[in-house]
């Protein structure tokens, strides 16, 4: 360790209340934006890493804290409906129908992007990602900051995002200023990407609000992106979601059988299942018993969990794709990618 990692100070961490965030917790998170620094703060999905989304150096710090390429662009988050105007130059009938649905919640929107948003915060694209957060806590720090802000998952690039305060500490420490504990999200997954730049509505990253939600409200179809039209989304090309464990996808007829087999091979294995299974002692096991809810929360936090254990195998049963097994879905076959 050289000498300025130990002088480094640890971020300051703030622990409040997700329902009803002290006020002096909100004002002194949202100062520290104002003013440049990287704060972490909970939302509904996932804890986001944020910065003041129009100071380039800011949002330069976020790319450099989680090791972020620097072709995927950040999600900027609004606290009042005007302020999309600030960093979109235009706002399509149908964003704002699914505003008004929507939001605040985990629906982001890709827009065409105003000159005010800098070319570090949307990778050089002509278009903005925005999205109004509802959890409390996100929600009132950004209204405190009075600026637009920036905020990817608070991970290093690559791994399981980040569903807990200990988990940004973790993975960020003193990388960041300031950490804002609101406890454990209560999504657990990322926001749903839907693109309305072009001609046709297009789905770039499933998520918190499920696909068919977006079609009954816009009535058409919002198929998914393909090829060339998910490249305008350049961070489904990238690495992501991965424990150090192998993540394999099972049907759960499968589980058992798998589980015994990589457990006579002498691997440490743990199981993702969506109710009770018998298995072997030694055998890591976690029941999502609850349902799809259940297993989108938790996901991330287990995936770090079995790490800790020292897994070297993760068998996660596979779910319909259907409302949020879609981005359930999504998250353990990029989480499984090598
Ligand atoms: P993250 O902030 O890590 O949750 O990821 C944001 C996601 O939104 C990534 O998949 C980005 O590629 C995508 N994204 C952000 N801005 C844009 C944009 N302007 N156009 C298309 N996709 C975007
Ligand atoms: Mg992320």
């Amino acid at each position: 360790m050289d000498r300025r990692d130990e002088e480094r100070p640890s971020p300051k961490v703030l622990k409040v209340d997700p329902l009803r965030p002290q006020w002096e917790a909100v004002e002194e998170a949202g100062r520290a934006l104002r003013e440049g620094l990287l704060v972490a703060f909970p939302t509904e999905t996932v804890y986001g890493l944020g910065a003041h989304a129009l100071k380039a150096e800011a949002v330069a710090r976020i790319f450099i804290v989680k090791g972020r390429p620097p072709d995927n662009p950040v999600i900027v988050h609004v606290g009042y409906l005007e302020d999309v105007k600030v960093v979109a130059r235009e706002v399509p009938k149908s964003a704002l129908l699914l505003m008004a649905r929507f939001w605040p919640g985990p629906l982001t929107l890709v827009l065409p992007r105003s000159p005010a948003v800098p070319d570090i915060t949307t990778a050089g694209l002509d278009t903005v990602a925005v999205r109004m957060p509802s959890h409390p806590v996100a929600l009132a720090i950004i209204r405190a900051a009075g600026v637009p802000v920036a905020a990817p998952s608070a991970n290093r690039s690559g791994g399981p995002s980040p569903t807990r305060a200990e988990h940004v500490l973790e993975d960020l420490g003193s990388d960041v200023d300031m950490v804002v504990d609101g406890g454990p999200c209560p999504i657990g997954v990322e926001s749903t990407v839907i693109d309305l730049a072009g001609e046709e509505p297009l789905l770039l990253r499933p998520g918190g609000v499920a696909r068919e939600e977006l079609e009954a409200v816009l009535g058409r179809p919002v198929r998914p992106g393909r090829g060339e039209e998910v490249a305008r989304s350049p961070g489904t090309r990238h690495r992501h979601y991965a424990p150090r464990a192998q993540v394999i996808v099972v049907s759960g007829p499968e589980l058992e059988a798998m589980a015994r087999r990589f457990m006579a091979q002498g691997k440490r294995v743990g199981v993702i299942a969506t109710g009770p299974i018998p298995l072997p002692a030694g055998c890591h096991l976690r029941v999502m018993a609850n349902g799809l809810p259940q297993y989108a929360r938790e996901l991330f936090h287990i995936l770090r969990e079995m790490d800790h254990l020292g897994c070297d195998v993760i068998l996660a049963e596979a779910v319909e794709e259907r409302g949020l097994g879609l981005a359930i879905m999504d998250r353990l076959r990029r989480a499984a990618a090598r």
